[in-house]
């Protein structure tokens, strides 16, 4: 088979678009989907400060290595590349060395920020402590509203005014049935391809959303892009990937499903959006950052978790 942009053997074949291609179309092929899903969102000015999340694994490194390419046409923009230190023991250390080698590589300043440093306990430590004090958490509930928060911390002491997340399609869909198994219309509706802009949060901006995961994994792969292929020793245990199971079974017996249910999100999204009342944002009594509730789910878990006094 033929690539449809020349006459090279084409080494993939994209099932639902019916388009085969060279590597070096394929390159480029997924390098004009980013700029067209930038464009399409409007998720970039040409002299933003953007601070990229990157966590050392195939999709935040391909994001990075993108971006600069992207911003190479626009000089008054500038890139930082922001590492989240969990404190995850085996896992975490190969990936920050893998990101501070590509970061270099591109002449991006490299960030690291560690959940110790900024909480007081490593994500391990405060998984056995909510195990000791028999707390509903899971290491995954834990560790992504603090990463979180912690992203956009560094992204605000940085003067950053995007960040920049390396969500991919499937990570979208998964999100999406996530949050309509756990009956969470407020999610369902507030988390998009551009959050809004509120005073205390850096923009967040997805510019990979449409980009299936594994065509993110081959693309790195052509690209010669070492990244960290060891899974965190907790995702087993959440239900996003038993989600993630569920979706690829779909999507290997109907291609393009993730598609349509990305779209389908998107059309809901944009359909209520419009008619729902702004929700007021408050200043966490606790921290200081904004929150939908008198104290933000970051402070509430480091509570739970004895790291922090919440006064009644
Ligand atoms: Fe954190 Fe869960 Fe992702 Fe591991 S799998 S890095 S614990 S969110
Ligand atoms: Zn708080």
């Amino acid at each position: 088979m033929k690539c449809i942009r020349c006459d090279r053997e084409a080494v993939y074949f994209r099932v639902y678009s019916g388009e085969a291609y060279c590597a070096r179309h394929f390159a480029s092929s997924i390098e004009d989907k980013v700029r067209a899903t930038i464009r399409r969102y409007r998720m970039l000015d040409i002299d933003d400060r953007i601070a990229v999340g990157v966590s050392g694994g195939k999709d935040s490194l391909t994001l990075l290595r993108i971006l600069v390419k992207i911003e190479r046409s626009f000089p008054k923009a500038k890139l930082y590349a922001v590492t989240i230190d969990e404190g995850i023991e085996g896992y975490r250390r190969e990936s920050i060395e893998l990101a501070s080698r590509e970061a270099s590589k591109l002449g991006v300043e490299h960030i690291v920020v560690s959940f110790r440093e900024l909480y007081g306990l490593t994500l391990d430590l405060m998984v056995e402590e909510a195990r000791r004090r028999n707390l509903k958490l899971t290491p995954c509930s834990i560790c992504g509203v603090l990463r979180r928060k912690a992203l956009n911390y560094t992204a605000v002491r940085i003067g950053a005014n995007k960040l920049a997340t390396a969500h991919n399609l499937d990570d979208e869909a998964q999100t999406f049935v996530v949050n309509i198994l756990h009956g969470d219309l407020f999610r369902l509706i507030r988390t998009k391809p551009v959050t809004d802009r509120r005073e205390g949060f850096v923009q967040r901006i997805k510019p990979l959303r449409e980009i299936p995961e594994k065509e993110i994994a081959l693309y790195a792969y052509l690209e010669s892009i070492e990244f960290q292929s060891e899974p965190c020793p907790y995702r087993g245990l959440s239900l996003r990937n038993d989600v993630r199971v569920f979706l690829n079974t779909l999507e290997e017996k109907h291609p393009g499903i993730k598609f349509t249910v990305v779209r389908i999100w998107d059309n809901i999204r944009s359909t209520i959006e419009k008619d729902l009342p702004q929700v007021e944002l408050r200043t966490c009594r606790v921290c200081g950052d904004p929150s939908i509730s008198d104290v933000c789910s970051g402070c509430s878990i480091l509570a739970a978790l004895g790291l922090k006094d919440i006064e009644v």
